[in-house]
């Protein structure tokens, strides 16, 4: 078995296609969907997140402000620019890029963006919303995953699905999302004894935990549908993900690479949740007449 590469560019092309018809559609009302963005520092990774970002609101026609901060800025300052978007009625999205530098308390910036606003879906009441199952903004890598699964008509229910990697950006929330679509889920982490044991056992395995080569083709069940979240730069200079690519896709139904794969998704979800939280302002008739 070879399995299908699940094409991320092809899927974030659909979706985004979605989205600029729901932005014209807003801006036929009045309405021009906004996104403010918060870098701090100047960690090359971010720049380049962020400058991805900024591409794919204005190929959507989202408007996106993006607001920079030197790395020594005090947190009480940046907070103070969160509250004064918060209140801005052309800002629908606001987006701080992590890592923030050292001196910054993460959890307390995250909590000052509104949870109407909140489009990462960082905010503690987007996460409680996630556990309940009615989440007003799922966290944009795990949505994106679960786009691709749907894009690839993949089923879900009653799956065994295993998520290597508990961070609270990308495994725990995909951990959630995919119960919530009643798959049976497992998650493991860098403490989990004999990892190959649990993941021969998923239907469709997920990985996250930013380890090149992790996943072996002697850890994937035949037919598999495998996942790679995983974003590693090699020594020499290569992209790769957390899964043996070559070794894997000759057992594994479906495969995402890298790149390629989940990395335009998350972006794409980002412009996606920022379109929804100005939709939010429309009455649910009006949409259901465009
Ligand atoms: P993170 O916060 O470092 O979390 C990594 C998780 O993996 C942790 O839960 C860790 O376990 C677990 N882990 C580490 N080594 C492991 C091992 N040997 N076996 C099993 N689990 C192990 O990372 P993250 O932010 O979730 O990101 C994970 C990867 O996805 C990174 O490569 C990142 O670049 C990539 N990423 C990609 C996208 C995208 O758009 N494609 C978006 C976000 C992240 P502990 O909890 O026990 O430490």
């Amino acid at each position: 078995m070879v399995a299908k590469i699940i094409d991320g560019h092809a899927v974030a092309r659909q979706v985004r296609e979605e989205c600029r018809e729901r932005v014209a559609a807003l801006q036929a009302r009045g309405i021009q969907p906004g996104l403010a963005v918060i870098i701090v520092g100047d960690n090359p990774a971010s720049q380049v997140y962020v400058a991805n970002k900024v591409k794919a609101c204005t190929e959507v026609g989202l408007k996106s402000t993006v607001h920079r901060f030197a790395a020594d800025t005090p947190d009480r300052e940046v907070e103070a620019l969160i509250r004064s978007l918060n209140a801005d009625p052309e800002v629908h999205g606001i987006l701080v890029q992590l890592p923030l530098p050292p001196q910054f308390n993460v959890r307390r910036v995250l909590e000052t963006i509104s949870q109407e606003k909140d489009v990462d879906g960082f905010h503690l009441y987007n996460v409680g919303g996630l556990v309940l199952g009615n989440t007003i903004f799922p966290p944009c890598t795990p949505y994106g995953v679960q786009k691709m699964l749907e894009y690839e008509d993949i089923p879900v229910e009653g799956q065994n699905v295993v998520v290597v990697g508990a961070s609270n950006i990308v495994g725990k929330p995909m951990a959630l999302m995919l119960m919530q679509k009643d798959a049976t889920v497992c998650i493991c982490h860098a403490k989990t004894r004999d990892l190959a044991q649990l993941t021969i056992l998923a239907d469709i395995l997920v990985v996250a935990a930013g380890r090149p080569n992790l996943i072996l083709p002697q850890m994937v069940k035949t037919g598999a549908v495998v996942i790679d979240v995983g974003i590693n730069r090699l020594p020499d200079g290569r992209l790769v993900g957390d899964v043996d690519f070559e070794g894997v896709r000759q057992k594994a139904s479906y495969i995402t690479p890298v790149p390629g794969g989940v990395g335009p998704m998350t972006v794409t979800m980002l412009v996606h949740n920022t379109v929804q939280s100005a939709e939010r302002l429309v009455p649910a008739e009006q949409l259901a007449e465009a």
